[in-house]
């Protein structure tokens, strides 16, 4: 085959993070298009697909989407028109997206589609520590979750595979250490793309009596994804004799195997679970000569609480729910040996030894500007109150600045001003970045412009997203033209730069549109220090 001559380039093995695994598998998988928006822990995978070489030759479509809504949905499509096509978000785009996640599993798809979503335990750089898989249960669909680099690579084209053979979406779910890590990783063949082949079905149009037929078909399936789970080759025992069992899910499984190494435990009796439905018959066999089963997931209790229901009173279970584990944040070798019976005298604890260094704006950055700007003038107000979202600019709320009162999810700025604002707070401001705004501002802005709200939304424009390391800003050019076309009045859409001479300007300006009686859009405009380095450079 001629793609042979990529794998010989590659070599026997290559070194991937996690996430350059997901999205080499996926390439290799016969990939035609990838959608995402970017987010912390997922953004490598985009990212990988979009610079690597293969991508440009077989013409993969790798566009950063305007959130992970619009994202899930462009991938249907590209499933509905035969081609097979990847979703990539951070597990709190999962939320965004779920409206299109939960039906397509009711439409059905066409083309493999694979939903990767990244989970951040212990959250590095989240909101909140919300677990994935619950996703996939939800919507009744296959789950995959590696536990390491190799497997997520081996995945991808099983589980596009998988998605073709049901005809429905699979979701794999990787966790931050091994989306940030890196393994060698052994290369298959490459596969070829599949033919333009839009589909007839009548399946995708989720009219209640069609729904209600695609609905059935759903669970009539879930037999066969049970089977699938029970067989699947990323689902095996290890069986050491071990009275205590030893379910070890997704990156656990590593856990678990660090543990045994580093504190001598021997003869463990280990169910991996690396692909859902849950294995029942194979969790239930622990029970012939277990009494006592330890659940290690990272991640939420999703497959203890299972565990619980399919053995009943045959066995004892333990983990994040019994206390035997942390109930929050990620798991490591040693608080995992201790609920193994291991003495552990010194315990890993995240950042113990690490000097503590609050994150900050970097030094000239444009935020900083409009932050001394909106602190100078705010001090007036007695009840002024700042609502904040989600970017590099949510650090607002910490020293120097204390500016932010709130900041909640992508867009919620603007609606809870207004929201505030129709209780009587007054003046009532959003920060919001330009990303940001696409992803979910522009809807509220146009809640605040039907009822006249009184709100004054700064729209940071730092021309990229800046948190996540400089991806296309869909707005991009945009911003003032959106906001007029949404109805906020032309001469209350007002531009700055954010620059320390321009301080009487700036202060002038939010000043006046404070004062106006409905809403008023301020764009501060100046493009990321980091992003502007890397343009220099060029
Ligand atoms: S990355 Fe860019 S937007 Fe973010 S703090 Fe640094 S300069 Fe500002």
């Amino acid at each position: 085959m001629g793609h042979k001559k990529y794998n010989s380039f590659l070599m026997e093995k290559t070194l991937l993070l996690g996430d350059e695994a997901v999205a080499l598998g996926a390439i290799y998988a016969g990939l035609s298009g990838v959608y995402a928006y970017p987010g912390t822990p997922s953004t490598e995978i985009t990212e990988f697909i979009q610079n690597n070489p293969l991508s440009k030759e077989r013409k993969i479509h790798s566009r950063w989407c305007t959130n992970e809504k619009t994202a899930m949905e462009a991938a249907l499509g590209m499933s509905y028109a035969g081609k097979r096509a990847l979703v990539c978000m951070k597990h709190v785009g999962m939320n965004v997206c779920a409206d299109a996640f939960v039906n397509s599993a009711v439409t059905g798809v066409n083309g493999g589609l694979v939903v990767l979503a990244a989970d951040d335990p212990s959250m590095h750089s989240s909101q909140n520590e919300q677990d994935s898989r619950f996703y996939g249960k939800f919507a009744m669909i296959p789950v995959f979750e590696p536990s390491n680099q190799q497997e997520a690579f081996d995945m991808m084209s099983i589980a596009f595979d998988l998605s073709e053979r049901l005809k429905e979406p699979v979701l794999m779910r990787v966790v931050t250490r091994l989306a940030h890590s890196r393994a060698a990783v052994e290369i298959s063949d490459i596969k070829p793309e599949n033919a333009f082949n839009p589909s007839t079905s009548r399946g995708w149009v989720l009219l209640p009596g069609i729904a209600k037929k695609q609905y059935a078909a759903l669970i009539e399936k879930q037999p066969e994804m049970k089977a699938v789970a029970e067989n699947s080759k990323f689902n095996r025992f290890e069986d050491g004799g071990s009275s205590l069992a030893v379910i070890a899910c997704g990156i656990g499984y590593n856990y678990v195997k660090e543990a045994a190494e580093n504190y001598g435990i021997k003869g463990l009796k280990i169910l991996k679970i690396s692909q859902y439905p849950l294995p029942e018959k194979a969790v239930l066999s622990l029970t012939k000569d277990c009494k006592k089963i330890l659940v290690v997931e990272d991640g939420q209790p999703v497959v203890e609480e299972d565990v619980k229901r399919v053995v009943g009173d045959k066995a004892e279970v333990l983990g994040r729910l019994t206390g035997d584990l942390p109930r929050q944040g990620e798991l490591n070798p040693d608080n995992v040996a201790k609920a193994l019976g291991a003495k552990v005298e010194t315990e890993f604890v995240q950042g113990k030894n690490l000097a503590a260094r609050p994150p900050q704006l970097c030094q000239g950055c444009g935020h900083r500007d409009v932050y001394g700007a909106l602190k100078e003038v705010i001090t007036k107000y007695e009840n002024a109150r700042v609502f904040g979202d989600i970017g590099c600019y949510t650090l607002g709320a910490l020293p120097p600045f204390q500016a932010l009162a709130s900041c909640v999810d992508m867009g919620a700025s603007i609606t809870m001003a207004k929201g505030a604002a129709d209780a009587g707070l007054f003046p009532s401001i959003a920060v919001i970045g330009d990303s940001t705004f696409t992803h979910s501002g522009m809807t509220g802005l146009l809640d605040a412009v039907n009822e006249k709200a009184n709100i004054t939304v700064i729209i940071s424009d730092n021309l990229t997203t800046g948190m996540t390391g400089g991806q296309d800003s869909a707005g991009l050019n945009k911003y003032e033209a959106i906001c007029i076309g949404l109805g906020v009045e032309p001469e209350h859409v007002r531009v700055v730069v954010p620059m320390p001479k321009n301080m009487p300007e700036i202060t002038r300006i939010i000043e006046e549109e404070i004062n106006y009686n409905g809403v008023s859009v301020i764009i501060p405009r100046r493009e990321c220090m980091q992003t502007l380095k890397r343009h220099k450079k060029k």
